[in-house]
């Protein structure tokens, strides 16, 4: 089939009845993307799209390959709390090991399941976590003899070429390789090339789905969903459901021509940093309009600070260059040879560092302290650690909630509306970013209100600022709940959300609470 009829049905194919309001288009430097036929509101749906094939990733800790609950390949340890991997089940089959013998027989273990046991080979349990990254490939094959209109859609997708693959991806693919055509003797059923070409089209296409446990990592491919196109300040906003089904929603109000867009990388690197990554990881070099301003939208974050003058910050002449130069915005100076690549090196060893010895509040504010010396309080690696910070100051066990001073506090607000700032500029509209940090600024504005409520006999607060304060907080709270309404149970966000729902009730209470003490 070519390409044109390809998108012309796809085009066509729209859920019964609904008016769909995006279409499939074509341009010479982005490949295949999607573009709205319709205004859309924030929040709005634009697509849902159901996975060709998922499995787990590579770096995936041992999982059930139906249901991807993390599986304990050591029987002798009891799992202690429902969250702790399960005693594995091996296929009576194949000797895969997987969580249940229902599961065994689940329709997402069939692929592997049917090859390994029509060619004799049997698993060793003990093996398989190296093993993850052949099972996606098997997954893959196993659609062309047996779902062919799958198989159309999977073969049909992006890829980049045998040439251009790099040489981490190419080891690996020799490996699977090895692995199907050799240890799992399908050599006769498929090529090399073909193998390889499935783990270069994976690569390029599939996404990586967050799941409820830690340490479980699925990748899936969609065949609608891959053809939503990256930008660093992304124009969609994409969740998955349980059953894996992926969601694409307007991050912000969108119009009719607009592209719907998906950012592929860590939204809070430097412009260095996601170009790198997106040539490594997507084989794709991005030349958005975050990337080639070197304010990146306003929020510098990859600014640093200037050796001359007192409030400038070195930035790179051409963003878009690996070896430009980088000068200063405020008297215009040029940053030394170098500079910043070794700014960049250290900076990010004292954070590997720092994660190693542990993120606490008194290490995580001496970084913060020591390196904005070197950094622009809006650089990435600065985020980093103060998104550490504000959640656990607060959430950790020598600065609960209630101990925390008004230095605290204020310290607390003011992380989060750094955040809130910079989401506004690089993630617009709803983002799990703006959600949660919505959530520290109730709890920390709520805080200030418990705190001047019990220092009454003491101080002299007024009423009036009193219930100022809490109705701050529930215009941070209400704004959390309309930003995370969208985000599912399963992840750590839909359960903020709950949680966020729940608090209304807690704020009420609150002002129950002062309505009585100013009464008395
Ligand atoms: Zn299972
Ligand atoms: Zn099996
Ligand atoms: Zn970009
Ligand atoms: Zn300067």
């Amino acid at each position: 089939m070519s390409t044109e009829l390809i998108t012309d049905t796809l085009n066509e194919l729209s859920l019964e009845g609904i008016e769909k309001s995006y279409r499939i288009a074509e341009a010479e430097d982005v490949g295949r993307h999607i573009v709205l036929t319709k205004d859309v509101e924030q929040g709005e749906i634009i697509f849902q799209d159901r996975p060709i094939v998922t499995g787990p990733a590579r770096h995936s800790e041992p999982v059930c390959l139906s249901c991807y609950r993390l599986i304990n390949l050591n029987p002798q340890k009891a799992p202690t709390d429902p969250e702790a991997p399960v005693p594995y089940v091996a296929c009576p089959r194949c000797k895969w090991p997987m969580c249940s013998e229902e599961c065994t027989n689940h329709a997402r273990h069939k692929a592997e399941c049917f090859f390994l046991f029509s060619t004799g080979c049997r698993i060793n349990p003990g093996d398989t976590d190296s093993l993850y990254d052949v099972i996606m490939v098997l997954r893959c094959l196993y659609l062309k003899n047996h779902k062919p209109e799958a198989w159309k859609e999977l073969v049909n997708l992006q890829s980049c070429e045998a040439a251009s693959m790099d040489e981490e991806l190419v080891d690996r693919a020799e490996k699977v390789a090895n692995l199907i055509c050799g240890t799992f003797k399908l050599a006769e059923s498929f090529s090399r090339e073909l193998v390889f070409e499935m783990c270069s089209r994976l690569e390029t296409n599939s996404f990586e789905i967050p799941w409820s446990q830690q340490g479980v990592a699925i990748q899936g491919v969609y065949s609608i969903g891959c053809m939503l196109e990256h930008s660093c300040i992304p124009s969609a906003h994409k969740t998955f459901n349980k059953d894996l089904t992926l969601n694409i929603r307007a991050a912000y109000s969108l119009d009719e021509g607009d592209a719907v867009s998906l950012c592929y990388t860590d939204n809070l690197w430097t412009t260095a940093q996601r170009r790198e990554h997106l040539v490594y990881s997507k084989d794709f070099i991005c030349t958005c309009d975050r990337c080639q301003d070197n304010t990146e939208n306003e929020t510098y974050m990859s600014g640093l600070k200037c050796l001359k003058c007192p409030d400038g910050f070195y930035l790179p002449d051409n963003p878009l260059d690996c070896a430009t130069n980088w000068f200063c915005y405020k008297c215009k100076a040029q940053a030394p040879k170098g500079y910043n690549d070794m700014a960049e090196s250290k900076v990010s060893e004292a954070v590997s560092k720092l994660e190693e010895s542990g993120l606490t509040v008194p290490a995580c504010r001496k970084f913060i302290s020591t390196y904005s010396r070197v950094l622009h309080p809006n650089h990435a690696h600065m985020l980093d650690v103060k998104y550490s910070l504000l959640n656990i100051l607060g959430h950790s066990q020598e600065f609960m909630m209630e101990s925390l001073t008004e230095q605290d506090l204020k310290e607390k607000e003011d992380l989060a509306i750094c955040f809130l700032n910079v989401a506004s500029k690089v993630l617009p509209g709803i983002s799990r970013l703006k959600g949660t940090s919505l959530y520290e600024l109730y709890l920390s504005v709520r805080q200030r209100a418990i705190l001047a409520l019990n220092q009454l006999d003491k101080v002299d607060h007024s009423k009036e600022s009193i219930m100022g304060l809490i109705r701050t907080a529930g215009i941070h709270l209400q704004d959390c709940i309309d930003c995370l309404q969208y985000e599912p149970e399963h992840r750590p966000e839909g359960r903020l959300y709950k949680a966020a729902l729940m608090e209304r009730q807690n704020l009420m209470e609150l002002l129950i609470n002062v309505e009585n003490k100013f009464k008395n």
